[in-house]
């Protein structure tokens, strides 16, 4: 999820790794997918429905509206680039390289090197193209691998089965990638703990920077959800999800991969920086279908706002070629919004909320608006307070993290 950079001017922060320092990450969305898997509600086309030439023609589409959004983020220094969807890796390298290079000369440069990633799923194609893809200024790589088990992959619907998953990675490797990022899903349909078991071993054995371990959510209007409706979706209880979180935790840790996010683990230093963006509420530009930026706060939004662009391919390619910013809507953040998604995204991180950080914001630490709240969860063993007033999850709170985040909205 992208999020938008809530804090209005004032002084210096007491902690750095929130605020506006005028830096900006771009969020490039490609929506086409080989298939659609039946648990998926993201943007997505499946691309049997594409007409002729649509991929030429979305970058086109993105290369204009990058232009066209590049005006809102002025004098940014340009610190990541994200291209993520549905299947980015289905676009050619040349298409890559041309917005790259769109969204690097339109922008100031960071001191420290661009973090650049590509979203892939694995595939004898995208295998094929890795190279290029390095060539193309790639340079960090985030693999939907999902699990090394066919009996899962073939649940959740995956077009790929693990034999590829295994050839992708050791081919991202030949090809010279030393930043990879591995997507796991945990309590999938059947799925025991011995089976998340083998496939964190298996994740690991790779020796990833980074691994991402999402819990299957069923969402409304997908073939999952009528499945779960209907009795035929079987999967771990509160009690198994619970132990296979540890699980993660451990062997994660054990393998070097400290837990810094709920769902993320990195070794040292290679921590995604375009994710964190949007735990601290750090400006970002969102192009392409269904994609929305995080826009920071202004005279007319002094909290921030939310441009969210439209997630038909149709209406999308229309706007942009009569030349009008494509977005659907534009949501104005009130305070009390602000302040909730500024606690809920600071508590998803390892460090937490600093209190400090908070009031320079909102004009008052978390206590001052959440009293009732923070006693229930402290008192419950989910949240820890300093004598500061910092705020941090405990490991029962993590555990249970979306009831936490239910008391703040
Ligand atoms: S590959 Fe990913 S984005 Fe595409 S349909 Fe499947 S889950 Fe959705």
């Amino acid at each position: 999820m992208e999020q938008g950079n809530l804090r209005p001017q004032g002084p210096a922060r007491s902690d750095p790794r929130d605020g506006d320092d005028g830096s900006l990450g771009v969020y490039v969305h490609v929506p086409f997918c080989e298939r659609v898997c039946p648990y998926c509600d993201f943007a997505v086309v499946a691309e049997r429905k594409l007409a002729p030439g649509a991929p030429d023609r979305y970058v086109a589409a993105l290369l204009t509206e990058l232009e066209m959004g590049a005006a809102r983020f002025a004098g940014r220094r340009l610190e990541t680039l994200y291209f993520g969807g549905g299947t980015p890796s289905l676009l050619a390298p040349e298409s890559l390289g041309r917005l790259i290079e769109a969204a690097r000369s339109r922008f100031g440069r960071e001191p420290a090197p661009l973090e650049i990633t590509l979203e892939v799923n694995p595939s004898s194609l995208e295998r094929s193209r890795l190279r290029s893809f390095r060539e193309a200024g790639i340079d960090r790589l985030s693999i939907g691998v999902q699990s090394f088990d066919d009996t899962v992959l073939r649940r959740l619907g995956r077009a790929h089965r693990a034999g590829e998953a295994r050839r992708t990675l050791e081919a991202a490797r030949s090809a010279g990638f030393q930043n990879l990022s591995l997507d796991l899903i945990f309590a999938a349909p059947d799925q025991r703990l011995v089976d998340l078991e083998r496939d964190l071993d298996e994740a690991l054995s790779f020796a990833p920077e980074h691994l991402s371990v999402y819990e299957l959510t069923v969402e409304a209007a997908t073939p999952f959800a009528l499945a779960e409706r209907r009795g035929q979706l079987r999967r771990a209880g509160e009690a198994e999800v619970v132990e296979m979180v540890r699980c993660i935790e451990e062997r994660s840790a054990a393998a070097g991969l400290a837990r810094y996010e709920l769902s993320s683990y990195a070794r040292p230093g290679r921590e995604a920086r375009h994710n964190s963006r949007y735990w601290a509420r750090r400006p970002v530009l969102g192009i392409g279908m269904g994609a929305w930026s995080c826009e920071p706060p202004s005279e007319a939004a002094p909290y921030g706002a939310r441009r969210v662009n439209p997630r038909d391919l149709a209406a999308y390619l229309e706007r942009v070629e009569a030349g009008q910013p494509p977005e659907a809507r534009v949501e104005i953040l009130e305070p009390r919004e602000a302040r909730a998604e500024a606690l809920f995204l600071a508590l998803r991180r390892r460090e937490g909320l600093a209190a400090a950080a908070f009031a320079l914001d909102f004009g008052a630490a978390p206590r001052a608006f959440f009293a009732e709240s923070l006693d229930r969860l402290t008192r419950g063993g989910l949240l820890e307070e300093s004598p500061e007033g910092n705020l941090r999850l405990t490991e029962r709170g993590r555990l249970l993290a979306d009831s936490v985040f239910e008391r703040f909205v």
